[in-house]
């Protein structure tokens, strides 16, 4: 069996002990003779698993009391909606625009309120992240909203904005659990589970108790109101079971590993390898300025289309794959998330190294 390294920037690659462990309960979960796949969501097993990933995440996370844990579905995207219909109660928030996911939550938020743009790094390709430190905000925004990780542009907030009292809302999808967090900075965090978590179609929002209420946007769909999902523990309607199985098995496996202290400090030392590279290359170089680098997503360039696609070529047949870059951006993206091993970034570089002396 080979497995390639997956460099994608979601789905994206899973630890293998993860998977194995999937596969050998595949048939029969823990002696209950079914697969999780085709178990009730209302039985006592299913609810032991549901109830120990979300017991499981809040310790990962430090997570508050007074803060709820939702698994729902529909991806980040669906959460683009969820949010202004639930929170804008006076119909106006801020959002800071750091690239296409921060775009398309604005856009969204403009269907139901007033969504004011409060920064940008449009006039650099998104290269970099706003200073946030004093932005235009009013006493009657409901809240201020980011993309703490920027996937498809490679920037990360290390500094949370000055959001004056208002409540952060953040989109944490491709650093979740990446790095420790303060939970209670933010009203929400939410993200998709795809990038560094589980499988696709597994939303996790976590939002202070006190920001659930039955006042909603009128015309606001019951599978839609974070009410409909609190009150029912996650269990309205069918959840996305089997990959809230697979996200419980990977916070075992971030636990196991240290926790989320270690786990930065492992990505860091993993980004710095292909980073301090990235800095030394005279055929390669990053695209984004130094202070704002994502330590999960390393978009790279050579200055020339027809080497880049060489590249991505190349490296896929030496089994370094999905290093093709976003399609709106171009040049090349490796992802090394949680899952990616040191070792896959190592000979990575080793094969990057290679590839510059073969084509100067
Ligand atoms: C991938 C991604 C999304 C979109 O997620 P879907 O689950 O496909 O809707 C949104 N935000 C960020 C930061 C992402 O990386």
């Amino acid at each position: 069996m080979a497995r390639v390294y997956n460099f994608s920037a979601g789905p994206a690659v899973l630890p293998e002990e993860v998977l194995r462990e999937a596969a050998d309960e595949m048939l029969d979960y823990k002696g209950s003779g079914q697969s999780v796949m085709e178990m009730s969501h209302r039985s006592k097993v299913y609810d032991q698993i549901i109830k120990e990933a979300e017991k499981d995440l809040r310790e990962l996370m430090g997570i508050p009391e007074n803060y709820k844990v939702l698994f729902l579905q529909g991806g980040a995207s669906t959460q683009f909606a969820m949010i202004p219909m639930n929170l804008m109660k006076h119909k106006k928030a801020g959002y800071v625009l750091t690239g296409q996911w921060a775009k398309k939550a604005f856009s969204e938020a403009k269907i139901y309120g007033e969504a004011v743009e409060l920064a940008s790094s449009a006039d650099k390709t998104f290269s970099y992240i706003p200073d946030c430190s004093d932005l235009p905000i009013t006493e009657d925004m409901d809240y201020v909203y980011i993309c703490e990780n920027n996937t498809i542009y490679g920037t990360k907030f290390h500094t949370l904005p000055n959001t004056k009292g208002r409540e952060l809302v953040a989109d944490v999808s491709s650093c979740f659990l990446s790095e420790p967090v303060d939970v209670t900075k933010y009203g929400l965090i939410y993200g998709g589970v795809q990038k560094n978590i589980g499988p696709a179609g597994v939303v996790i929002t976590i939002i202070r108790e006190d920001l659930v209420t039955e006042e909603v946007l009128p015309g606001t769909p019951t599978m839609l109101k974070y009410k409909t999902h609190v009150d029912a523990e996650s269990l309205y309607n069918t959840p996305p079971c089997y990959g809230i199985y697979i996200c419980g098995k990977v916070f075992k496996w971030l636990k196991q590993m240290g926790g989320l202290s270690e786990m930065k400090k492992r990505n860091e030392k993993k980004a710095a390898l292909l980073y301090d590279y990235l800095d030394k290359s005279s055929l390669f170089r990053g695209t984004v300025v130094k202070e704002d680098r994502s330590l999960m997503n390393v978009p790279f360039v050579t200055g020339n289309d027809e080497l880049n696609a060489k590249f991505v070529k190349e490296a896929e047949a030496a089994g370094f794959v999905n290093l093709k870059g976003h399609r709106t951006v171009g040049g090349m993206r490796a992802s090394i998330y949680n899952a990616m091993p040191y070792e896959g970034v190592a000979k990575l570089v080793q094969f990057m190294e290679d590839f510059e002396k073969n084509n100067r």
